[in-house]
């Protein structure tokens, strides 16, 4: 977008060569290529901020007259972190706040003439005497004019040098957002207008798009859906993939005070074949956290609504949580997590680990202050690939434990979590606890700590449930050591996983023993509550569960017969929201599609596990 705007310019464009960098190699061979750069402007955010700094460091050591300049979201505006970046960093010698295409062609007709950058808006530098200089961004801007960079030939440029490692597009099609949340950068009280990009301009892209063959698309918007004319982008969408067949994927921020409007754009892109799933947004029940995080949920009653609506429509849906935020604590996260484990068969959670980036006011120290918000800084990387080898890593900070969820019992809640998701969200207990709750009224997260507490108790007992809970814990303390939140499996090879991803890989690598083990925990736990419970239903609801979930080594039987009529029981219950009796009925169950059976685990991994949900057996409803 830079390179275009400034491209636009014609001062510009005769005066200067554009180049543009993006594949991650080692700092040291890409700053070799060059030849005595005069600007050098890195936009950065956390998967490229160290390699950038360091890229710099060396290229000014090179070519001490060249002019460094910083800017992305990383880069916070505070006048502390300013001083103090610009100390900890001398080799950068501008950092540009907000939207970066006026700026960064200012500082280049500045550079042409009389390098004094002290008008420009949203530019800070270090004076000669020491001092920080800074100039507000300006946020207000006519973006219906922006030249594109995927209709100017720059993108063109870019297919043509990286195109075999390129997989998706990223694509805006207005900025701003009105809300403020503090651990997002866009979280910004200046910037809360939504600002719109031409639609005439917007079709044209989808045009490059198809005709590219490009099939994952991902939105940058902070809130798809929340303008009516989301709508027509949707059908904009659909007759793109109509005409070329792609793109088949939309990816997105949806608007986060959900309504009917974001259900209906939801369903016609997934009608036209434009995959896509509905977040359902939280991030936390408790309403002292959504104070001190400044957001505000959208109320239960509609958040149902929304979910059963989705589900009749068959709309995947998932909400999200966060582990960590200020004022929440051992209870209220319980609370978040039951009330999201939903018993719609299409709707997922995801719980994120609650990261302090740089730039957002939670990163502020007065807010850390406030709420004792304590971190660890880990590397990154990318679940379900291997470790980006080439450069430095980058680093986040995760938040471990804050005034109100002390270190112990982020612990016990971390565990308890992922070991939930693993079971429940990923469905190896889902049928089966649904039972338990439709007809018990018990709750999901106190069958899973009764679990925990059982396996702790009984060091030789249930091995195979042990072994994911283990690596979950092996996973937590690599935070706590300062390492990483991911983790890799012997079975996997070097692979990266999220830890409750890698906890039903190897439940899933002994899934005859973990129902074994489910069938103990399960009996004993009915036993602890007074439970009286059909020992039929339970085994063979148990197997039915088992029926459903796909595995590697083992092609799965096409079809099975049951004493109960688990499949129009479960297909009442957890599609359409209607509790119907369990009764005795001999049913036979078929599979939809049972010959998609995969041999290796890692391509089992990524054609059916993604960080929220693992594609389960679909049967034939009767
Ligand atoms: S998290 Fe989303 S809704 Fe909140 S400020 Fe950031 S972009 Fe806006």
């Amino acid at each position: 977008m830079l390179i275009s705007f400034a491209k636009k310019d014609s001062k510009l464009n005769s005066a200067f060569n554009f180049e543009i960098e993006i594949a991650r190699q080692k700092p040291r061979d890409i700053v070799k290529k060059w030849h005595v750069p005069d600007v050098l402007a890195f936009s950065t955010y956390s998967w490229n901020f160290l390699q950038s700094l360091l890229m710099a460091k060396i290229a000014k050591q090179h070519w001490p007259n060249s002019l460094v300049v910083f800017g992305g979201p990383m880069i916070s505006f505070h006048t502390g972190y300013l001083a103090a970046f610009f100390q900890k960093y001398p080799f950068v010698d501008l950092v540009v706040h907000g939207m970066g295409e006026w700026p960064f062609s200012e500082i280049l007709h500045k550079r042409l003439t009389d390098g004094d950058y002290s008008f420009i808006a949203g530019v800070s530098f270090r004076q000669h005497n020491g001092q920080t200089h800074t100039t507000p961004p300006v946020y207000i801007r006519n973006l219906e004019n922006l030249p594109s960079p995927f209709l100017d030939h720059t993108f063109d440029d870019i297919m043509a040098r990286h195109g075999d490692i390129i997989t998706g597009a990223l694509w805006e099609t207005n900025r701003g957002c009105p809300y403020q949340c503090a651990y997002c950068v866009q979280g910004n009280s200046d910037f809360s207008k939504i600002l719109t990009l031409n639609i005439d301009r917007l079709r044209d892209e989808l045009e490059w798009i198809g005709q590219k063959k490009i099939s994952y698309m991902f939105c940058t918007d902070a809130n798809y859906g929340i303008l009516p004319r989301d709508l027509d982008i949707a059908h904009m969408l659909i007759a793109t993939h109509r005409r070329y067949g792609y793109p088949n994927h939309f990816i997105v921020n949806w608007a986060k005070h959900s309504n009917l409007r974001i259900i209906n754009i939801a369903e016609i892109l997934r009608q036209g074949k434009v995959n896509t799933r509905l977040t359902l947004s939280l991030q936390s029940v408790n309403q002292k956290t959504l104070r001190a995080i400044k957001r505000q949920n959208i109320k239960q009653e509609t958040f149902n609504i929304l979910k059963h609506e989705a589900a009749n429509r068959d709309i995947p849906t998932y909400s999200e949580l966060i582990l960590g935020l200020p004022e929440d604590n051992y209870d209220s996260l319980l609370s978040g997590l039951e009330l999201c484990l939903d018993y719609h068969l299409n709707h997922y959670l995801i719980i994120y680990l609650c990261r302090l980036l740089d730039g957002t006011a939670m990163a502020e120290p007065a807010y850390r202050k406030r709420y004792g918000l304590v971190t660890k800084t880990c590397k990154v990387g990318i679940a379900r690939h291997s470790w980006v080898s080439a450069g430095i890593n980058e680093t986040e900070n995760i938040i471990v434990s804050t005034s109100t969820l002390p270190l112990s019992d982020w612990k016990r809640i971390f565990d308890l979590i992922y070991l939930t998701l693993a079971l429940y969200n990923f469905r190896l207990t889902f049928f089966i606890f649904n039972y338990f709750r439709a007809e018990y009224s018990v709750r999901v997260t106190d069958m899973v700590e009764f679990m925990i507490h059982q396996i702790d108790k009984a060091p030789g007992k249930y091995t195979v449930i042990r072994q994911g809970l283990n690596i979950i814990r092996a996973g937590r303390r690599a935070v706590l050591k300062g390492q990483s939140s991911l983790v890799s499996l012997k079975l996997t090879g070097a692979m990266l996983l999220e830890v409750h991803e890698a906890a039903l890989i190897l439940m899933l690598n002994n899934l005859d023993r973990c129902y074994d083990e489910l069938r103990l925990l399960i009996a004993e736990y009915s036993d602890s509550q007074g439970l009286r419970v059909d020992a039929d239903i339970i085994e063979e609801g148990l197997q039915y569960n088992h029926f459903l979930i796909p595995r590697w080594s083992k092609p799965p039987m096409s079809s099975r017969t049951f004493g109960f009529n688990f499949s129009r029981y479960f297909y009442s219950l957890c599609v359409k929201g209607k509790k119907i009796n369990i009764c005795k009925e001999k049913s036979c169950v078929k599979l939809i599609k049972p010959n998609q059976h995969i041999e290796d685990p890692e391509s089992f991994i990524k054609s059916r596990l993604t960080i929220s949900t693992f594609d389960i057996f679909k049967v034939e409803n009767r």
